[in-house]
């Protein structure tokens, strides 16, 4: 079937994630037809998996303008704004009414599984650019489909590819083989199974973001509950302890986000969690008893834990976008004029500077990453930063330049100043991180200075 006329076609979102519906309702507002198609059962399917996580943002900080607009006379309330909801409130008070408001242009149990040009592959230059985008979507049924679209926003973020424990970006030797014993998710010790998983247990915690902090907390509130004596938990850093590994903590201007790190560094003071720094993990064995060994690069072996919490941070899916043209930096995974904003290794988040469509544009006209994904594999990501980003992609599609270079966003400090340091500097001269000295822990497992931990993948902010 020969594709219609561009100017008649939707503009096609993937994901009905948080970036994903803002996309949608500010096309709408300019009068331009969206297509919202989510592979999840119902909107918001990533946060839903984390729904039992609090947010560090306010519901002030986390509803778009546009959509609340698009809400208004459904008879909608917004929650209180100085409020924090969880994951699960996220979707239950505000994307789930949403995805509703927008009605038939949301499509659920609808993958996207390729992107490209009409009748064009990814060599073709021939009155390219005047070719819609072709879009393959297969349905939760199995049926597969080939729309059209004159221009599509990629918002389908990066929780479905996280991170893996390995030292070096890679699986850790025997990490597959040992999933029976790891989750890449901060575990929601409320469900009784999963908090008979890990209470009385020694469970080793890798990486060193708001879900590591998050994790930690969680094992040290176990380990002080009833059911959960003896719950230890071992948090494997690859760098040092520096000004900046716990975050901003009080000099955050996102109180709930300091907070974060602080919990993190009280479960190390207070005894339930071991700090082992400069280890990188190259292996995970398993012990005769079938519990995990993790083996250092350097060759240390830890004492064997019962279970193993993954939380490195993410990186984007690209593969359904191979056919399209995109620019994107070999570091970050992020479009090349975004990614010096957001380098963790130069910027916490309270240093990202706004961004919108010029930022993330590709070589190929037409096509946008925005949300998490437009992020890469950056930790710093805030729903407020997709809010902003959209309103200047939609404003840019409907040909309004003047709206959609006007970027305003001002996004709260974090209370780490510059980024995440050298990689194997000594502690001593962490000067990338936070204005404040070293903290002074409790008893840390300090094991060698040398060690370095990566550019905070997933950094004080969002991952
Ligand atoms: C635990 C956690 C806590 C966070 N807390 C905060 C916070 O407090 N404040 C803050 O500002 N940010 C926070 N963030 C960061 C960020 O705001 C969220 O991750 C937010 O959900 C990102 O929105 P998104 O729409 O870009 O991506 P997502 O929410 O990941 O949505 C993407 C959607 O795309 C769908 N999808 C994926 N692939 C496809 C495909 N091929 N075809 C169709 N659909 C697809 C997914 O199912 C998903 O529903 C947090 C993140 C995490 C993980």
């Amino acid at each position: 079937m020969n594709a219609p006329a561009t100017t008649e076609l939707p503009v096609i979102v993937i994901g009905a994630g948080p970036a994903g519906l803002a996309a949608a309702a500010h096309l709408l507002e300019r009068g331009i037809e969206p297509l919202v198609l989510e592979a999840g059962p119902a909107a918001g399917a990533a946060v839903r998996e984390w729904s039992h996580v609090r947010l560090f943002s306010t519901w002030g900080e986390v509803v778009d303008p546009a959509a609340e607009k698009l809400l208004a006379p459904t008879g909608w309330t917004r929650p209180d704004p100085a409020t924090y909801p969880s994951g699960g409130d996220w979707c239950e008070q505000y994307l789930q009414p949403l995805a509703e408001a927008l009605g038939e242009r949301v499509r659920t149990g609808a993958e996207v599984t390729g992107v490209s040009r009409a009748g064009r592959d990814r060599i073709v230059d021939a009155d390219r650019d005047v070719q819609p985008f072709v879009v393959h979507v297969t349905y939760t049924d199995g049926c597969e489909e080939r729309l059209f679209a004159r221009a599509v926003i990629d918002a389908s973020g990066t929780w479905t590819t996280p991170s893996p424990a390995g030292g070096s970006g890679l699986s850790a030797l025997g990490e597959k083989a040992a999933a029976d014993r790891i989750t890449y998710r901060v575990p929601d010790l409320k469900d009784p199974a999963v908090r008979a998983r890990y209470a009385g247990k020694r469970t080793a915690v890798i990486g060193s973001g708001a879900s590591a902090f998050t994790a930690l907390a969680y094992l040290a509130d176990l380990a002080k509950s009833d059911d959960g004596a003896g719950t230890k938990g071992v948090w494997i850093l690859r760098r040092g302890i520096s000004g900046s590994t716990f975050g901003g903590g009080e000099a955050d201007q996102l109180p709930a986000r300091g907070a974060l790190g602080l919990a993190a560094k009280a479960a190390v003071d207070e005894g339930h969690a071991d700090a082992v720094t400069g280890f990188r993990t190259e292996a995970i064995e398993r012990a005769d008893d079938g519990r995990l060994i993790l083996v250092g690069e350097d060759g240390r072996r830890l004492d064997p834990v019962d279970e193993v919490i993954v939380l490195t941070g993410f990186r984007p899916d690209l593969s359904f976008l191979d056919e399209l043209r995109l620019g994107l930096d070999e570091r970050l995974q992020a479009p090349v004029a975004l990614a010096p904003l957001i380098d963790p290794n130069q910027h916490s988040c309270g240093t990202v500077y706004p961004h919108g469509h010029r930022e993330l544009s590709h070589p190929e006209q037409g096509i946008y990453l925005v949300g998490m994904k437009s992020y890469g594999r950056a930790p710093t990501f805030l729903a407020m930063t997709g809010y902003e980003q959209v309103r200047s992609v939609a404003a840019a599609i409907a040909g309004d330049l003047d709206a959609a270079d006007r970027v305003e966003l001002t996004l709260p400090e974090t209370g780490v100043c510059g980024g995440a340091g050298l990689f194997d500097a000594p502690e001593s001269d962490q000067s990338g991180g936070c204005c404040a000295p070293a903290p002074q822990l409790g008893t840390p497992v300090a094991v060698g200075a040398t060690a370095a931990e990566e550019a905070p993948a997933g950094g004080c902010c969002g991952s």
